[in-house]
């Protein structure tokens, strides 16, 4: 048996908390509702290390969704920000770190020629779904079921993340107007995607898809059917909106799309069709601060305000400290990084699917670069129905342990799980000595 784990300040928090705030949460999977218990509540971080308000540590798998891929308070990052908030926090008028970091992104990947800055990845694929209606003088979306971008009207419709977590069909409050323009298709399903267009293919503005799904769990696209939305979008004249928000900066220095293009050679779920039309990006390139991005072909963008009559805006839109800690967090992510990135992956998710194996506890592995996840359920899983077909409540027995072994997973079974390059030995090795009580709690139905 585990000691009890020592959660009163964290339990004082949460409660004051939930009298002034939905939940005492400002984002619904923080809440711990899929796993139960007490949320920690965290004090600081350095490195690969969470300290809550208890005085405990936890290596963090988390990474606060993705952003910190290079550990927390990273000193090349701080010295960044702290210069970039000594000058001030936000002018409202044009400042060289939003240039910076726009020339930063279009120098990563390819076929984005331009970039318009935003604060969420929320802002980027409903900015980006406007330009695609803008743009095709259509209505309809097509995103696929488990892929969240963002808590969208139009997008949350069988989404991933939360919406999973929570197993919630999508949001009360969305109009039915919104829905009705969404259609949801399962993900991988070439034959879903072609009847679809078949069908309503005059209509439909764009395809949303995430570029490698890391919200239903990690789902990589099959080979193939990344250039099968190509094909199809292009004979109908719909556009392709590649939302990288998880996996943009994280997959390779240039995210999913440098799988294509970069040192880890051709992924045969990848861009090989032809480039989408349009990219989103988010949490890396903030580097913990909110900022985010949508971009693609210079044409397609010149059809944004001031130059064009789609409108879009932001009063915090490419606040210089936020964009001085994206630049700073990209120019940190470099080839040796990234090598990094992929053993640390290797070593937790072997040695995890390991100790589960020796439990007998059913699981499969999947990746997509550094980013990795267990479902708990034997695989492989290739679209949401099976991501569901998972045992929750043995993720959520896995999970406590972890927990009090001193490690802090996402608090849900859809998540995938982040590395950083400041997961070293010692951190590894946390997660190494918790693993075996984590699996016997797994099986111990
Ligand atoms: N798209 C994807 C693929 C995401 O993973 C997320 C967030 N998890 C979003 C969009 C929304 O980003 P944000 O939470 O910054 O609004």
């Amino acid at each position: 048996m585990s000691p009890q784990p020592i959660t009163a300040a964290s339990e004082a928090v949460i409660a004051r908390g939930r009298a002034v705030t939905p939940g005492g949460v400002n984002s619904p999977v923080r809440a711990f509702r899929a796993v139960g218990g007490t949320p920690r509540v965290i004090r600081e971080a350095s490195g690969p290390w969470l300290t809550d308000v208890d005085g405990q540590r936890y290596v963090d798998l988390v990474g606060s969704w993705g952003p910190m891929i290079l550990g927390h308070t990273h000193p090349d990052v701080l010295a960044a920000v702290t210069r970039a908030a000594a000058r001030g926090f936000s002018f409202g008028t044009p400042s060289e770190n939003e240039v910076l970091l726009a020339e930063e992104i279009v120098s990563r990947v390819a076929p984005v020629e331009q970039v318009r800055l935003v604060s969420s990845g929320t802002e980027a694929t409903m900015s980006a779904l406007r330009l695609a209606r803008g743009a095709t003088g259509r209505d309809v979306v097509v995103k696929f079921a488990g892929c969240y971008h963002g808590h969208v009207d139009a997008l949350l419709a069988e989404a991933g993340s939360g919406v999973a977590t929570l197993a919630l069909p999508g949001s009360a409050g969305v109009p039915a107007s919104s829905a009705g323009e969404t259609l949801v298709l399962p993900y991988n399903d070439v034959a879903a995607l072609e009847a679809a267009f078949a069908e309503r293919g005059g209509e439909i503005a764009a395809v949303i898809t995430e570029a490698s799904p890391g919200n239903m769990g990690v789902v990589p696209p099959a080979p193939g059917y990344t250039e099968a939305l190509r094909r199809v979008t292009a004979a109908h004249g719909a556009l392709l909106i590649s939302d990288e928000v998880m996996t943009g900066f994280r997959c390779s220095p240039s995210g999913w799309y440098g799988l294509e293009t970069g040192p880890q050679g051709a992924h045969p779920g990848g861009y090989a069709g032809g480039a989408p039309d349009l990219f989103t990006f988010g949490k890396v390139m903030g580097g913990g601060f909110p900022a985010a991005a949508f971009g693609g072909r210079a044409d397609l963008m010149a059809r944004l305000s001031p130059d064009g009559p789609v409108y879009q805006a932001g009063t915090l839109s490419g606040n210089p400290v936020a964009t001085a800690a994206g630049l700073a967090t990209l120019r940190g992510c470099d080839d040796d990084l990234y090598r990094r990135l992929q053993q640390t992956a290797d070593t937790v998710s072997t040695a995890a699917s390991e100790a589960l194996t020796q439990q007998g506890v059913p699981h499969t592995v999947q990746r997509a670069g550094s980013m990795f996840s267990i479902f708990f359920r034997e695989g492989p899983v290739t679209d949401y129905a099976a991501a569901q077909g998972q045992d929750t409540a043995a993720f959520g027995r896995f999970f406590h342990a972890m927990l009090d072994g001193g490690v802090h997973l996402p608090p849900s079974s859809f998540e995938s799980w982040f590395v950083s390059g400041a997961h070293d030995e010692a951190a590894v090795q946390v997660i190494l000595d918790a693993l075996p009580a984590a699996a016997r709690a797994a099986a111990s139905a």
